[in-house]
Formats: C-alpha cells, sequence, structure tokens
C-alpha cells in the first residue's frame, strides 16, 4: 500500500508540474497570439422561442496554437485576465466580430444582433465605452445589433461601479445582458437596479432540466421575475428537443445550444442557421 500511495503522489507531482508548466507556456505565447493573429471568433446562434427564427448570434473566441492545437477561452480567458493582456484581447475580440457582423448582416439583409463577452476586467477599463464605440464606428455596427455580456460576478465585485459602467454602455444605445445567471449570489432585486434587458440562465439548469421537478420550479420562477423586472430570458446549453420544448412551455424567449447548432467559424454562419420544422 505504501508503495502506491508513493506512486500516486509522484503521479500527481508530474501531472502538477505539466499543468504549471502548459499554464507559463500559454501565457507567454498569448502575448503574441493577436499580432500573429491566431486569435478567432466562433458564433452560435441565438433563437427565437416562439417564431423558431434566428434572432442573434453569441461570438465565442477560439485560439489557435501552433503547438497546442485550439485552446478553449475556458483555458486561456482567465490567463489573460491575470495578466494586463485581457484588455487587448478583448478589444481585438470586439472589432474583429464586429467587422464580421456588420459584413454578414450587409451581404444576407440580416437582422442579426451580436452578443459579445466582456470580462470583470473590462469592466474596470475606465476606456471600455470609448472602445466599444470606437469598434462600433469602425465596423458600421448600429449600437443596437450589439448587446454585451457581463457575469454577475463580475457585477458583483463592486456593484456600484459596475452600475456606473453599464449606463454609460447604455448610453451609447448597446444592449446588455446578464451572464450565466444563477451561478453567484446576485438576487433579481440587486439586478433590478441596472440597466439591464436580457438575463441568460446558466447551462448548469438547463441540463438536468427535465429530470427534476425542483429545477422546473426554479427555472420557472427565474422567468416569471425576470419578466417581472422587464427582462429577456435566454436559456443556454440546450442540447435536446425535450429542453427546448419544455423551455418553451416555461415561458423562456430566446435559446441557445448545440441542439440547434454549435458555435461556428463565419463563413458556415449563414448557411448552417437552424431550422426547425420547415422554417
Ligand atoms: P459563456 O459566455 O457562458 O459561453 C457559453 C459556452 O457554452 C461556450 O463555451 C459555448 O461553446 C458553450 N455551449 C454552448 N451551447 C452548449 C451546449 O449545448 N452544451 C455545452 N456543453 N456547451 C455549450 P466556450 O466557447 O468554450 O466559452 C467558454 C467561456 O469562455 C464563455 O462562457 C465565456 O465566459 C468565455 N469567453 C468566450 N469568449 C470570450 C470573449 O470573447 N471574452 C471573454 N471575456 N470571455 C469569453
Ligand atoms: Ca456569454
Ligand atoms: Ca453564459
Ligand atoms: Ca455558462
Amino acid at each position: 500500500a505504501k508503495t502506491q500511495s508513493t506512486k500516486r503522489y509522484a503521479f500527481f507531482g508530474v501531472e502538477h508540474r505539466e499543468r504549471v508548466q502548459r499554464h507559463m507556456v500559454l501565457d507567454q505565447d498569448l502575448r503574441h497570439a493577436v499580432s500573429r493573429d491566431q486569435l478567432w471568433v466562433a458564433y452560435q446562434p441565438v433563437v427565437d422561442l416562439r417564431t423558431e427564427r434566428t434572432v442573434g448570434v453569441e461570438g465565442l473566441l477560439r485560439w489557435t496554437h501552433p503547438d497546442h492545437g485550439t485552446v478553449s477561452p475556458g483555458e486561456f480567458i482567465p490567463i489573460a485576465e491575470e495578466s494586463d493582456l485581457i484588455n487587448s484581447i478583448g478589444t481585438h475580440m470586439l472589432r474583429m466580430a464586429t467587422r464580421q457582423l456588420a459584413a454578414e448582416r450587409e451581404r444576407h439583409e440580416l437582422d442579426l444582433q451580436l452578443n459579445a463577452n466582456l470580462s470583470p476586467r473590462q469592466l474596470e477599463d475606465p476606456h471600455l465605452g470609448a472602445m466599444v464605440q470606437h469598434a462600433l464606428a469602425e465596423a458600421g455596427l448600429p449600437a443596437h445589433a450589439l448587446c454585451l455580456e457581463v457575469t454577475e460576478n463580475a457585477i458583483m465585485h463592486d456593484p456600484m461601479q459596475a452600475a456606473r459602467v453599464l449606463r454609460e454602455l447604455r448610453e451609447l444605445g448597446v444592449y446588455l445582458a446578464i451572464d450565466d445567471f444563477g451561478t453567484g449570489y446576485s438576487s433579481l432585486a440587486q439586478l433590478r437596479r441596472l440597466p439591464l434587458d436580457t438575463l441568460k440562465i446558466d447551462r448548469s439548469f438547463v441540463t438536468d432540466l427535465g429530470d427534476s421537478h425542483d429545477l422546473e420550479t426554479i427555472v420557472t420562477s427565474i422567468i416569471a421575475m425576470a419578466h417581472a423586472v422587464g427582462l429577456d430570458v435566454v436559456a443556454e446549453g440546450v442540447e435536446t428537443a425535450q429542453q427546448f420544448d419544455l423551455l418553451r412551455r416555461l415561458g423562456c424567449d430566446e435559446v441557445q445550444g448545440y441542439y440547434l447548432s454549435k458555435p461556428v467559424p463565419i463563413d458556415q454562419l449563414v448557411t448552417q442557421l437552424p431550422r426547425r420544422d420547415g422554417l
């Protein structure tokens, strides 16, 4: 037993070392990812549950690393947030995404809205409003075609500061969404005072929906409360027809998820827009 546990520790030691090493390499290489043009945006359709039409897309960053292949944002965004890289990467992302969406909207005469994620650190950047305004102007994308998503935790970190920033963004004419709702500790009572338009229910709620009557009750009340304070509700992580139909019955407004489409490169977006039942 003793040799076994020693072995196990040795194994964890190696694993830990490899993880630290990968983190260091990614942290180093991320510094050049923008200038070497390794970052790109994948787009996932957002579908209106009533009309079953695609009303928008969420832009999600991808990093094609020369040695490690595609690195997920779940891994590199936290690394970017630890350094000052998140601001330049966030700016680069918004410039790419607004430009690509503006071109697609024009080419196909589509009224698609772009959703883009803001990191907590970006909310602290005093130049955020100017950056957003510049990206829109440069791309020729109207402000009302952009919705910026901020997580619950980013807001609760400093609610007063967040409120100021959100008001400034709102004055530009962009829409605002609260992302990953249900994973943090905010309440709708606190969010009510912020200039928000949309609430996105976290994927973890949607995944187990259908197996759990309690969860159905929770999601129903989140939707009711959100509607009561004037917010549209989007559910993310919809993977099955059952989840899709249930969310529609519960009064959810829009959905996003693999059931409809995975995030795809811009050149595949329009040809792959989800259609259901002949729509
Ligand atoms: P998020 O904003 O909550 O984005 C939704 C994530 O769920 C995406 O993961 C998406 O690919 C994934 N997803 C969508 N539908 C399904 C589904 O049906 N099933 C499952 N299992 N997953 C689904 P992704 O692209 O890996 O992004 C992870 C996170 O990285 C995002 O979570 C967001 O927090 C962050 N992120 C991505 N792009 C950006 C960005 O440009 N800026 C910032 N600050 N964060 C970003
Ligand atoms: Ca998001
Ligand atoms: Ca989310
Ligand atoms: Ca999430």
